[in-house]
């Protein structure tokens, strides 16, 4: 399974000359298989560069788009998704209920250019909405599960388990939080159990949080915890602050890395950078 990090910024792009090591996309994420499935999580504006390099390889197979929630960090790079416009393409989509009810609504039903110029019948790709999402949802040896997320209108957490080997990615997740509908701490630790790989959100410092309780995100000490009670070994994070310039993610992931030290703490942390694969 081969993991490529498309967009890893929060809430709104941020490019710059600031930020060009993260990045400044927001939420994309492209899972290969390497048995002919592709999936892509979330249509963040990273969905842009991916789309084109689909298009450039003709890569034509199927691919299975999954949406975490609706917000709009994480849907708006759908229109500039090339493959959407391409006969070529077949594209089905699952997710969170709510993120679909909003792409049907405000993307796909649309037939006004008050937002966007370009007419949603120019969509030329075979795009299915799968609902509700099986759970798990098979696709080959792949099996893909769910969690609901501790976030303002709710949302899903993905774990992936292929041939021994488990990847679970987890944005816009506020631990420790009880929103109706969400997570308790001991189902995302159970969820998380045993991971090669936790991508997680840590958005905040924790002397940010403070002003941002029930926005739905964590701190990296939120993240750590998780992870080391799930036994995992490797964590990422992910849905970096717009505020949070390449020299204030590098003092993040060294504060965080100092924390884990501090514990006696055995976890590689990193954070999500645009452009980086991963093979498990
Ligand atoms: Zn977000
Ligand atoms: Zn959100």
């Amino acid at each position: 399974m081969k993991v490529t990090f498309w967009g890893t910024r929060g809430s709104i792009p941020s490019p710059g000359p600031h930020t060009v090591k993260v990045g400044g996309n927001t939420t994309c994420i492209e899972i290969e298989t390497g048995q002919g499935h592709r999936i892509i999580i979330d249509s963040g504006t990273g969905i842009r560069p991916l789309g084109l390099k689909l298009i450039r390889e003709k890569h034509t197979e199927p691919i299975i788009l999954l949406f975490t929630h609706s917000h709009w960090d994480h849907l708006a790079g759908f229109t500039f998704f090339p493959p959407a416009y391409h006969p070529d393409f077949k594209l089905d989509v699952y997710g969170n209920p709510m993120a679909l009810e909003v792409l049907r609504r405000d993307i796909f039903d649309r037939r006004d250019n008050r937002y966007f110029p370009v007419n949603m019948d120019d969509f030329r790709a075979v795009i299915k909405f799968y609902e509700p999402m099986p759970k798990p949802l098979i696709i080959g040896n792949l099996s893909i599960d769910t969690i609901n997320l501790n976030h303002p209108g709710n949302g899903f957490g993905y774990r992936f388990d292929l041939d021994n080997k488990s990847f679970a990615f987890i944005t816009d997740n506020e631990i420790g939080m009880n929103y109706p509908g969400g997570n308790t701490i001991e189902e995302l630790r159970e969820f998380c159990r045993d991971c090669d790989v936790l991508v997680h959100d840590a958005q905040y410092l924790p002397s940010e949080i403070v002003q941002h309780k029930g926005w739905g995100h964590s701190t990296y000490i939120e993240a750590i915890e998780l992870a080391v009670k799930a036994k995992v070994n490797h964590l990422i994070l992910t849905h970096h602050d717009p505020e949070r310039d390449d020299d204030a993610a590098q003092a993040l992931v060294e504060v965080a890395r100092d924390y884990i030290l501090s514990k006696g703490y055995s976890l590689f942390c990193e954070l999500g950078i645009e452009g980086q694969s991963l093979v498990l």
